[in-house]
């Protein structure tokens, strides 16, 4: 695949909100990921659920190895493409930094409580609102101080920001793209999720190999190769052969659509990717078709699943309770929370309050609050 011009070139960032000097050996969209990583948002990833809650199995998905595993396709895709393969990192990394606990239901049930008060809960403004001022490791600013490039990322990885949207959000270059390292983050999540999902779904068996391989037309393809190659191996076997090279087929689909999408935008450099109406960074159209196939099976057999849909009523009542609890009675936030968050509306200090907990530290707070 040969490399493209619109790769974001680190010496022509915008630079970080507080200037500091340059480090010797690592350049900044390097020491970007370096502080994502060592950040205490980004080790409480371990504990939030991606989809299956812990406990149940040992090999569900966190969103920490969710992130990791979306890390390890964006960067694969940005290395084929001749992106700019720091940057990608950075924001792969950071993409789930903003998530609550207990995974879409939890996001969902925060934006319920917030739109009582006339607010809303997003997880990359909350993400951005972390890497801004809620970590403290530096004496000199709050938060990571960030470049922009990241920064931008975070809050426009999945979706653009369109002019007059948010006006506190104006220096993020609303009505532009972001780069293609940042688009690239959104897709890499689809086929992370997508394939892992089907992966831990099949392990807690809401399905079998039948069931996929009937739904999913590409799926099956990919599965009369294997049983070709290897006739008589288990099911599992067979089944991880099979996701293998579903993984394969996305990330090619994605690295195959991007490359045509931006040679046919004429797109050879970062201006023209922001400026270009639409996002260049696509599947190419078997892949999309794979995807789109993906997502509707896991939605049926999974997510809306009975099994799953009472966890999430459960969690969703249990942050609706917690919430009000802390509403009415604020002293059982802890004080030093509270004096940092001073002269912030009731409804936001509770809600990024519980945003930022571990899906157990949610737990034992709401047991030591009945
Ligand atoms: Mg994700």
């Amino acid at each position: 695949m040969k490399a493209l011009g619109a790769r974001f070139p680190v010496e022509d960032s915008r630079g970080r909100r507080y200037p500091e000097p340059s480090h010797p050996y690592r350049n900044e969209f390097q020491r970007d990921r370096d502080r994502i990583v060592h950040a205490r948002a980004f080790r409480r990833l371990e504990d939030k659920t991606q989809v299956f809650t812990a406990g149940l199995s040992d090999h569900f998905r966190t969103r920490l190895t969710h992130t990791i595993e979306v890390a390890q396709i964006a960067r694969t895709a940005a290395c084929a493409l001749g992106l700019n393969e720091d940057l990608t990192e950075a924001l792969a990394l950071v993409h789930d930094i903003g998530h609550p606990p207990f995974a879409h239901s939890g996001e969902e049930e925060l934006d319920r409580q917030m739109r009582r008060f006339g607010d809303r809960f997003d997880h990359n403004l909350h993400a951005l609102r972390i890497v801004e001022s809620f970590e403290q490791r530096y004496a000199r600013f709050p938060g990571l101080n960030l470049t922009f490039e990241v920064r931008e990322g975070i809050l426009k990885h999945s979706r653009d920001l369109q002019p007059g949207e948010r006006p506190e959000l104006d220096e993020y270059l609303p009505g532009l793209r972001p780069p293609l390292e940042a688009q690239l983050i959104d897709l890499a999540d689809e086929a992370a999720y997508n394939t892992a999902d089907l992966d831990d779904a099949f392990s807690a068996r809401f399905f079998d190999l039948d069931a996929v391989v009937r739904d999913i037309p590409q799926y099956a393809e990919i599965q009369a190769a294997v049983e070709m190659q290897f006739p008589g191996a288990p099911e599992r076997i067979r089944f991880n052969e099979g996701l293998r090279r579903l993984i394969d087929l996305l990330v090619s689909g994605l690295i195959e659509g991007t490359c045509q999408a931006v040679e046919e935008a004429g797109a050879d450099d970062v201006a023209a990717v922001r400026r270009h109406p639409a996002r260049l960074a696509r599947f190419a159209p078997a892949a999309a078709a794979t995807s789109a196939a993906l997502k509707l099976f896991l939605r049926s057999r999974v997510y809306f699943s009975e099994t799953l849909a009472e966890e999430r009523l459960h969690s969703a009542s249990m942050i609706a309770e917690l919430f009000q609890i802390f509403l009415d009675q604020p002293g059982r936030l802890p004080e030093s929370y509270r004096e940092e968050q001073e002269g912030q509306p009731p409804h936001r200090v509770v809600c990024d309050y519980i945003a930022g907990m571990t899906d157990g530290f949610f737990r034992r707070t709401y047991e030591q609050n009945q």
